[in-house]
């Protein structure tokens, strides 16, 4: 449903993604990890069009997105086909938590009110919150408002959904019902790319582990190879410091 062909992207001189070839089949559940500054969130934004990269080529679901943001059309129907999760909820602070999930169901997609508040009482439910439905953003606590962004997400019926570091901002007690939300999407077969510094989760959810070095993919492979038998020196090293 992904694929990356020798992506390029330079902040300014800096040259913050390498030559990343990365495919992502249907239904498949890829980690990204390396170390702070490493190009992981800038990789997942390239996915979505969030970010502009100048060589090479990545095509999602069929769509085409060009170097230097020519491709305005597909980008269109890649927003509308992707997910996204981020480390901060971004929830509309002045609309309630099911104005939140029904909002891009009726104004993009055309969703009549009645099938989009249906299906956002039962995505509300899935992510295990609908007793919340009526109430501001603000008056939940962060896992809550995060499992809310992820309904959000979902009510678009995405194809792929990314997520960068959705737990990072939470208190330790609320990083499990995040995880366990998305553990149930994994289940459930949605393809999903990861960015985490959640090393237990990664292991227990991830059909692939990509190690990224200074914008270069260095290593990947299943959880257990990348884990317990880091080929490269990078792996081993950065490994260490977070195991
Ligand atoms: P972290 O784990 O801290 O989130 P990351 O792996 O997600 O790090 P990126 O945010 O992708 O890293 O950043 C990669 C590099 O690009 C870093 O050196 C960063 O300083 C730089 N960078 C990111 N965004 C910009 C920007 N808008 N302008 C200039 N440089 C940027
Ligand atoms: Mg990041």
């Amino acid at each position: 449903i992904v694929r990356m062909e020798k992506v390029n992207k330079f902040f300014g001189s800096l040259h913050v993604l390498q030559d990343i070839d990365l495919s992502v089949t249907h239904g498949e559940v890829v980690v990204i990890i390396g170390a702070s500054g490493s190009g992981k969130s800038t990789l997942i934004r390239c996915i979505n069009g969030l970010e502009e990269f100048q060589h090479g080529h990545i095509e999602v679901d069929g769509n085409q997105l060009l170097p230097n943001g020519k491709s305005s059309k597909s980008l269109q129907t890649i927003r509308t086909e992707v997910g996204m999760v981020f480390q901060q909820f971004n929830l509309f602070p002045h609309l309630s938590v099911r104005d939140n999930v029904t909002l891009a169901p009726i104004k993009v997609r055309g969703t009549s009110e009645s099938d989009a508040i249906e299906n956002a009482d039962r995505l509300l439910e899935q992510v295990n919150i609908a007793d919340q439905a009526d109430k501001l953003p603000g008056q939940l606590s962060g896992g809550q408002q995060q499992r809310v962004a992820l309904a959000r997400a979902l009510a678009m019926e995405p194809r792929l959904m990314l997520f960068d570091e959705p737990t990072s901002a939470l208190d330790p007690e609320m990083i499990g019902e995040v995880l366990d939300a998305m553990r149930e999407l994994a289940k459930a077969g949605m393809t999903m790319m990861i960015v985490t510094h959640e090393m237990g989760f990664a292991r227990e959810v991830a059909d692939r582990v990509i190690y990224i070095h200074k914008g270069q993919i260095v290593e990947q492979g299943k959880p257990e190879e990348v884990f317990d038998n880091p080929q490269n020196e990078r792996t081993q090293s950065f490994l260490g410091r977070v195991l």
